[in-house]
């Protein structure tokens, strides 16, 4: 709110800063009064920790026309935001793409950290980079606590995961090269914080959970030796989260720092691995509270787990926290009043994770007596979870038993389904069509918002519904696209349209949390066993198919994106959990093809992002997510055609799984890459049909006749004519209807022009 009010210019940087002074203060008090033993600082961003990085090291690029003195919150701003400051293309609900302002300085680009759907900064670094000291941030901060009274162990991203996460224009670049200028920066920063008083630093190497790599093993030796050299009197808790050391843990061992933060909820078996290696000395901070899910922990399961690791370390080089930052997850529980009251007894949100930390320090300190009703309470929810019927459905659990191979795969191959298909529906070489969405404009999102409030009713909703419906169908048939679709103005989410009708999933009301800068997401909660109590979308898609003769799409978003978009449960494997939604999104299959529809389209747009971060990982997850569409989209005869849509572009390394989920057409993104991510499907003989994106809908620009055709051309030197379709790269519903309707009458043009050339 602050930001966004500084942003429009109607509050001052003053006022900005007073209001960040005042969340800080709170925040540490609010850690203090909850017990916290160790509090963090230089933990708040005023946007993306990573860029706060690369602020404070210097690592300003020249667009930005920063001239080496303190960084100004302008300056900042210009590179989160880029100069002009008109905010983000969030096409997909998730930031994934690039973005900022065509003319002035473009903003940073920003990516996914690790596997959270939390965005970074990308730093960018050229070859001849050099760094010094830019913004003391983390000193500021740590001063500001102290004379508050709290003495902080402030937070710093690592100089080697900084790096390993750095881009360049400059293809040779290796930024690995650049450790030994960047490490006196980071040796000052540490020094000033001595100087201070500080004790303790939180430095953060996430890198140590990915597949082991020799080279940044060697960086971080050399890193954390120069640290320990430069710095003596500091003590340094090297964190590493979201996975396992496993093959980094001698190497992660052997640093010499003072401390080391492992992930025990992703990794809860390298527990005793790392206490027994783990040299005097050394103490250990054991991540047991799930920073990643929104599961109250069942503390005295892990009191058990912890007092004879307490007992054989000594209580003074144990410490017990989340196992990552507490920023993935929402603020507070007590705001859900809405919530049923059974499964908000099994959430904790982060002020009640703090409080579990509390408590299970206390009890480890020998204080059992104090917190015993806590412990009791726990115990008393995390029975009720294991055996609750709003979790554990039989119905649910004998169709999981009862998949077999038959539900793994259509009746015949997609040789045999295409001549049906074709036959059937009898359209032109390189058919039109679009990815689903219309523009969401503000009359809908408007109208969607008075119904919520119960300003518009029931009838006066659907009313407006059925008229946006009908005019984009109407138009759709007047430009001449071949495929049609209902334009998706009833859902408000692709996720939580489908979660809010599924049985197992619930709601929050202020779960948010942050996607980035100043975007928050409210996932779903997947707390049960799915199952969908009646159809979902049949009504509207019959309603569309009545106002045409055209094909109308029937439009799904499918179980992995599903499951990778919601908090999900602990209890069960994702595995199971992706299956159960996967049972009943083909029972939406199924009853749309009773309905009449023929052609189903079911969108993974998160698939990818699901990649473990360990690439030995993959093979398992890509199995069961494949499985999962298999079993979803498997249930029609073979003359249904089942699309599915993914925004993005990197198939090179998932193209067998893409194969092998066997949909009839495939739409993708593939205009900003000019067609060259088709190679992979080249090179892979992919056999069924593909809708390769041509229109950019990330960018306002609206593409004229000879550049679809263009890259229509290029699409054709990788695949053959009748594998193509044309469409744009994603959903319309982030653009406007004036950008939207000259585009795809161009897109149809080039459609047009294709087949007289042809
Ligand atoms: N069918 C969805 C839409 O068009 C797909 C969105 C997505 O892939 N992110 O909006
Ligand atoms: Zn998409």
């Amino acid at each position: 709110m602050a930001l966004e009010s500084f942003w429009s210019g109607k509050s001052s940087e003053q006022a900005l800063r007073e209001t960040a002074v005042g969340l800080r203060a709170a925040n540490w008090a609010r850690q203090k009064s909850l017990g916290v033993t160790v509090i963090p600082s230089n933990d708040f961003s005023f946007y993306d920790q990573v860029l706060d990085t690369s602020v404070m090291v210097g690592a300003i690029p020249e667009v930005y026309g920063w001239k080496g003195d303190n960084v100004s919150l302008a300056t900042y701003f210009a590179m989160a935001r880029g100069a002009e400051g008109d905010g983000h293309n969030a096409s997909c609900g998730h930031p994934h793409h690039g973005h900022g302002s065509s003319h002035g300085a473009p903003a940073q680009e920003m990516t996914k950290w690790f596997d959270t759907n939390y965005h970074y900064m990308v730093p960018e670094l050229s070859p001849g980079q050099t760094f010094t000291l830019a913004s003391c941030k983390p000193v500021d901060e740590y001063r500001e606590a102290k004379a508050l009274g709290y003495q902080t162990r402030p937070v710093l991203l690592g100089p080697v995961t900084f790096l390993r996460l750095a881009k360049s224009k400059d293809p040779s670049f290796h930024a690995l090269s650049l450790l030994p200028v960047l490490l006196p920066v980071y040796v000052k920063v540490l020094q000033q914080l001595v100087a201070e008083g500080c004790e303790w630093v939180q430095i953060d190497e996430p890198y140590l959970v990915l597949d082991a790599d020799r080279e940044i093993q060697g960086a971080l030796q050399m890193t954390y030796a120069l640290l320990a050299e430069m710095v003596p009197g500091l003590k340094i808790m090297l964190t590493t989260y979201f996975g396992a050391l496993g093959d980094n843990a001698a190497a992660a061992l052997s640093l010499p720092v003072a401390g080391l933060h492992i992930d025990l909820v992703r990794a809860p078996e390298q527990l005793d691995r790392i206490v027994a290696a783990a040299p005097k000395g050394l103490t250990l901070s054991l991540g047991v509270i799930d920073g990643r899910n929104i599961w109250r922990a069942d503390l005295s399961a892990l009191l058990k787990r912890l007092e004879p690791v307490v007992a054989a370390l000594g209580r003074d080089r144990v410490q017990i926290a989340a196992s990552c930052s507490l920023l993935h997850v929402p603020i507070d529980l007590e705001l859900e009043t809405g919530l049923d009251l059974d499964i908000k007894s099994w959430l904790a949100f982060s002020v009640q994770k703090i409080a579990e930390l509390a408590i299970l320090g206390k009890a480890l300190a020998g204080d059992r007596a104090t917190v015993a009703a806590s412990l009791t309470a726990s115990d008393v929810a995390a029975a009720s979870r294991k055996s609750s019927p709003k979790i554990h459905n039989a119905d649910v659990a004998r169709r999981m038993a009862a998949i077999d191979d038959t539900m793994r795969k259509r009746n015949n191959a997609f040789a045999k389904r295409a001549s049906l298909q074709h036959a059937r529906f009898g359209l032109p070489a390189f058919p039109t069509t679009t990815i689903g969405s219309f523009p969401q404009t503000t009359e809908v999102r408007n109208a969607r918002a008075a119904h919520g409030k119960g300003a518009m009713s029931d009838a006066q909703y659907e009313q407006f519904l059925k008229e946006e419906t009908a005019r984009a169908v109407r138009w759709q048939e007047e430009i001449g696209l071949d495929v049609l679709v209902h334009g998706e103005f009833e859902r408000n989410d692709m996720v939580q349209y489908f979660g809010e009708q599924l049985s197992g999933f619930t709601f929050t009301k202020y779960g948010w949390v942050q996607s980035y800068g100043s975007r928050y997401v409210r996932p779903p909660v997947l707390f049960g066993d799915v199952s969908r109590p009646k159809p979902m979308t049949v009504e509207w898609w019959r309603y569309a198919q009545s106002l045409t003769k055209k094909p109308m799409k029937a439009m799904l978003t499918g179980p992995v994106t599903i499951l990778n978009w919601s908090f999900v449960r602990d209890d069960i494997p994702r595995s199971e959990a992706c299956r159960q939604i996967a049972l009943a999104i083909r029972d939406e299959v199924t009853d749309l093809e009773k309905a009449g529809a023929k052609m189903i389209q079911i969108d993974e747009a998160a698939l990818r992002e699901g990649l473990p971060l360990r690439k030995s990982e993959w093979n398992i997850y890509l199995e069961w997510a494949v499985e999962s569409f298999r079993i979803c989209s498997s249930g029609v005869t073979d003359e249904t055609q089942i699309h599915t849509h993914m925004c993005y572009s990197e198939f090179n390394d998932i193209i067998d799984a893409i194969g092998a989920m066997d949909a009839d057409v495939i739409s993708i993104e593939t205009s900003r890459s000019k067609m060259e991510l088709l190679d992979a499907f080249k090179t892979y003989k992919y056999p069924n049909e593909i809708g390769p994106g041509v229109y950019d809908i990330h960018s306002p620009r609206v593409p004229d006749v000879s550049e679809m055709a263009e890259l229509l051309s290029l699409a054709r030197k990788r695949l053959t004519d009748a594998q193509l379709w044309i469409n744009p790269d994603c959903g319309l519903k982030t653009r406007k209807w004036e950008e939207v309707r000259p585009a795809l009458v161009n897109m149809v043009a080039a459609a047009r022009e294709m087949r007289q050339a042809s």
